[in-house]
């Protein structure tokens, strides 16, 4: 059900009613990438929904030094 007009399908006056394009999906967890919103790309031309599905595709973790 649409949160904002609470029918399914929307009504005609719902701001939600036409679906804004889909350009993509996330690499990392399958998220659809809209044209309304903003996405990640690297340098490799892989897009992602947000930075931290960026930063697991790559394996980037924060460490502590082993001999700290
Ligand atoms: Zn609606
Ligand atoms: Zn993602």
């Amino acid at each position: 059900m649409c949160e904002i007009c609470r029918t399914n399908p929307c009504n005609s006056q719902c701001p939600n009613v036409t679906d804004p394009e889909i350009l993509g999906v996330c690499s990392v967890c399958g998220e659809r990438l809209r044209a309304d919103y903003i996405y990640t790309e690297d340098n490799d031309g892989n897009t992602f929904c947000s930075q931290d599905c960026a930063v697991e595709y790559h394996g980037i973790k924060d460490k502590e030094w082993d001999n700290g």
